[in-house]
């Protein structure tokens, strides 16, 4: 039995690590008598992403029609976002960090397990593609800062002016009381994370957010951190996140619930059991911060769940495009 016929026949059984456990010590062909399989039917192509972004799922989806990978439709599909002026968390326009600054952390997963990240990067509105960019063309999985943004022009990517008028006010009434407090479902829609499916039946996920609004000059989240932000492993499937990005590094969110996948979770249970990792440690204040997970797994089931109530995700599947509202922990 190859690896993948393997995998796919512990996760849907539902008997995990155990039986794969037990089962190796068993002779190659046992292991075929004793667990026949039967194929699941792919669900695909899909396209999710985190929040109420149907312009974007919609781009995604195109590129998946025209017989684009997935990877090019995830791409695409938060390229969107990032140059919609009037999304004030992602690209341009986002609300800025507590001196002014625009920072924009960004990252990308393909079907191989390559991936490639930004993080603090300035005056560049795509850092999606930058970060693919990484992934494809240099030895690396991650550029900061200057560095990022250096990579960015060398490439070809315009400087441009991220902060607009409405988010320079935005700021400046923020700067009269300067609270640090993280907002719960910022206008309804932070970071972008999008998972798609190729006609391949092949897995890519990217996300791009200017993080935080207000945080410290040269503070970094989940989103371009891979394993925390975003997650995809082609053979089970993938994982992105939003909300407040510490609490999601510190259980490598994303990760996790991909791991959880493979021992037979749903992608519903894995997001379930991740925000349970969240709430349930000692002195959790998870009452004053949002986290929230969209996954997928191989099969084309999706799931999401969120702390509090007012997380969505978009979901373009069988040529529906569609905004559905997660499930949260915290029954209001
Ligand atoms: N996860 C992002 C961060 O912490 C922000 C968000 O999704 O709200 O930077």
């Amino acid at each position: 039995m190859k690896r993948r016929n393997f995998i796919k026949a512990t996760s849907l059984t539902g008997v995990g690590l155990a039986t794969g456990a037990t089962l190796s010590a068993c002779k190659d062909s046992e292991k075929e008598k004793a667990l026949p399989i039967k194929t699941p039917e792919v669900t695909a192509p899909l396209v999710i992403a985190t929040w109420n972004v149907k312009n974007a799922t919609q781009k995604a989806w195109e590129v998946i029609q025209t017989g684009g990978s997935a990877l090019d439709a995830v791409e695409q599909g938060c390229m969107v976002e990032e140059a919609d002026e009037t999304g004030q968390s992602v690209g341009k326009g986002g609300l800025p960090d507590r001196d002014g600054h625009v920072t924009l952390d960004a990252c990308i997963m393909d079907k191989h397990g390559n991936c490639g990240s930004v993080v603090f990067l300035e005056h560049v509105v795509h850092a999606v593609s930058v970060a693919r960019k990484v992934m494809e063309d240099t030895p690396h999985v991650m550029l900061a800062g200057k560095g990022a943004e250096q990579f960015a022009y060398e490439i070809g990517f315009p400087k441009e002016n991220l902060l607009t008028e409405a988010s320079k006010k935005a700021w400046e009434e923020w700067k009269v009381k300067s609270e640090y407090k993280p907002i719960i479902n910022i206008e309804n829609h932070d970071t972008i994370g999008m998972l798609a499916i190729d006609k391949n039946g092949d897995l890519s996920g990217a996300c791009t957010t200017s993080g935080l609004a207000y945080k410290m000059h040269g503070r970094v989240g989940d989103s371009p951190i891979i394993g925390s932000g975003l997650f995809v492993d082609n053979e089970i499937g993938a994982c992105v996140a939003t909300g407040l990005g510490e609490e999601v590094v510190k259980t490598v969110g994303s990760f996790l619930v991909v791991e959880l996948m493979r021992q037979g979770k749903s992608p519903q249970e894995a997001c379930e059991e991740a925000i349970r990792r969240i709430v349930s440690k000692p002195n959790s204040n998870f009452k004053d911060f949002q986290v929230g997970y969209i996954a997928v797994n191989k099969q084309g089931e999706t799931g999401s769940y969120a702390i509090h109530k007012g997380f969505s995700m978009t979901k373009f599947q069988k040529d529906r495009n569609e905004n559905l509202e997660a499930t949260h922990y915290i029954n209001e």
